[in-house]
């Protein structure tokens, strides 16, 4: 398989802002930033997202994105952070290397959250069924 941008980024083939780096992960600034200081976290081992990583892999993810929050909310001066995955295309998955976002907030800094929508009748209840069918499977 031919490495992704995040693999050349991790062998230093192409270069990154790397703000932190451990055995298992490493932590570097979007090239394309939502607010200043957005973080992407990568684990080292590949995997494309969160429906093949393994359960190790996926805690030393979230191990490192726990870490790194604080500091990118500190340095960037912001209120808070989003903490965001895309898993799949049809999520906004554009690098197919897991990967995780930490994006600085502001007060009104003009990023819109996803609409929230409402259930049908009816449909509530049928997709919680789904799910807790598809979990017991
Ligand atoms: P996705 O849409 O897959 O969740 O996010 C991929 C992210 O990787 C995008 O926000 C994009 O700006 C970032 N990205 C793509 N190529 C590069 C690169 O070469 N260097 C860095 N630092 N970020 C990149």
């Amino acid at each position: 398989m031919e490495d992704s941008v995040f693999t050349k980024i991790i062998k230093r083939e192409i270069s990154s802002e790397i703000v932190y780096e451990d055995e298992d992960t490493i932590a570097f600034l979007d090239i394309a930033p939502a607010n200043p200081g957005h973080t992407l976290v990568v684990p080292k081992k590949p995997a494309r997202n969160v429906f093949d990583i393994d359960e190790e892999n996926w805690t030393d993810l979230y191990r490192t994105v726990r870490r790194v929050a604080p500091a990118v909310r500190d340095a960037a001066g912001a209120a808070g952070v989003n903490i965001i995955m895309n898993n799949e295309a049809a999520a906004g998955q554009e690098v197919f290397h897991a990967h995780v976002h930490i994006i600085p907030r502001f007060a009104k800094d003009g990023l819109t959250p996803w609409p929230k929508k409402e259930y049908g009748e009816g449909e509530k209840a049928a997709v919680a069924e789904k799910i807790r069918a598809a979990l017991a499977s």
